[in-house]
């Protein structure tokens, strides 16, 4: 199965495969700043695929918070938030946010509060090496 979404104008293209069904898909609502003011719901898979596609990566690059480490991929025209990218050992890792994919009403489970604020960075890293679907950016000029 794969999950279309993306931002409000359209510069921003997400999909989301796996071969889980959205209903057992775990939702995460991380409470830190950024995700709660986006009310952004996460999900990954790490045997699926995310990839991004976009004409251009934003001038200056993406918003990056915290250890500074994570391209969250927010639109640099409609500011819509459709997830969230790290390089950990020369590999790409992502979440999506389920609210910016077409299918996001199917993602039905409880989501779970998660607050990462205590983790260290090689902490952080490794749960995302675990956790995070396998990604990558196609930079697709128009
Ligand atoms: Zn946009």
């Amino acid at each position: 199965m794969t999950y279309q979404g993306g931002c409000h104008c359209g510069r921003l293209q997400v999909s989301f495969t796996t071969e889980k069904a959205a209903t057992e898909l775990p939702l995460r609502a991380c409470q830190c700043m950024f995700c709660r003011r986006h009310g952004a719901l996460t999900t990954s898979d790490p045997e699926g695929e995310v990839v991004l596609t976009v004409a251009e990566v934003p001038a200056g690059g993406w918003y990056r918070f915290g250890i500074g480490v994570t391209d969250f991929w927010v639109c640099p025209g409609c500011g819509v938030y459709v997830g969230a990218h790290v390089e950990v050992g020369g590999e790409g890792r992502a979440v999506v946010n389920t609210r910016a994919l077409e299918q996001a009403r199917e993602f039905t489970q409880g989501p779970t509060a998660m607050d990462y604020g205590d983790e260290t960075r090689e902490g952080r890293l490794a749960r995302r090496a675990r956790i995070w679907s396998p990604a990558r950016v196609r930079v697709q000029p128009r």
